[in-house]
């Protein structure tokens, strides 16, 4: 067990929804965290409420997350990559990088993946002011909207930075994540691939960034191992439920 290694940071929710998080995910409910209990798979929350697993996800499965794309080379490689391994994922889109790249959104709809917002700029979303922080992030739904016909409904703060304040003025479903492969830092497909194997278990989102090549590479590592394991690939709204 690797409890306090791995505190799992995994859904805000706006206080008035109520979601179950799936499988054996340590998560924050409405900001607080939820830390595990010894033992398999009885993940409690820190009030005592215990964790569901979302109904109707059989088996082992793991949420990919990519952040701050789209980004014009590297999102349409791992867009290929998954669409050859049949694998959905979940996208979290700055706006100032649509621009340009409307025709990648458009693919991402249309390949059956899940987009969210990750704002317009990558500013720290806390210490913007809550005013500039709506602006932000409906400029950046708006834009995706335009393209694929959706608004989307959930968000990942750029740095995980967050507040409940925030939160109530978005109207939106923030979304952490639980393994952080440190991507951006590590730039070697090899010791991302090995950083995320260490930590996976049933029920994770798994933090990427679709901006680097061998985060790409290291992805598709990833599915094709991690496949192999007998995991499935799942959107984050599929780890959610009302
Ligand atoms: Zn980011």
């Amino acid at each position: 067990m690797k409890l306090g290694n791995k505190v799992k940071l995994l859904a805000v929710v706006c206080a008035a929804d109520v979601i179950l998080l799936g499988g054996l995910c340590r998560t924050v409910l409405g900001n607080r965290p939820v830390h595990a209990a010894a033992g398999n798979g009885a993940w409690v929350q820190e009030g005592g409420e215990t964790m569901e697993r979302a109904k109707g996800l059989e088996g082992k499965c793991v949420a990919l997350t990519f952040d701050d794309g789209p980004h014009k080379e590297c999102t349409a490689q791992l867009l290929d990559g998954l669409k050859e391994r049949g694998v959905r994922a979940t996208f979290f889109l700055m706006g100032q990088n649509i621009e340009g790249n409307e025709e990648l959104v458009k693919r991402m709809h249309d390949d059956g993946h899940l987009i969210g917002n990750h704002s317009f700029s990558h500013v720290q979303l806390t210490k913007a002011g809550a005013r500039s922080v709506c602006q932000a992030v409906d400029r950046t739904s708006m834009m995706i909207e335009d393209i694929t016909g959706e608004r989307p409904q959930y968000m990942r703060p750029p740095f995980g930075d967050w507040n409940e304040e925030l939160e109530c003025d978005v109207g939106m479903t923030t979304v952490l994540w639980s393994v952080d492969s440190l991507d951006w830092k590590l730039r070697n497909k090899n010791k991302i691939v090995k950083r995320v194997l260490k930590d996976v278990e049933d029920g994770d989102i798994i933090l990427m960034h679709d901006i680097f090549p061998t985060s790409v590479q290291a992805a598709l590592e990833l599915v094709d191992t991690l496949t192999r394991q007998g995991y499935t690939f799942v959107t984050v709204d599929e780890l959610l439920i009302d």
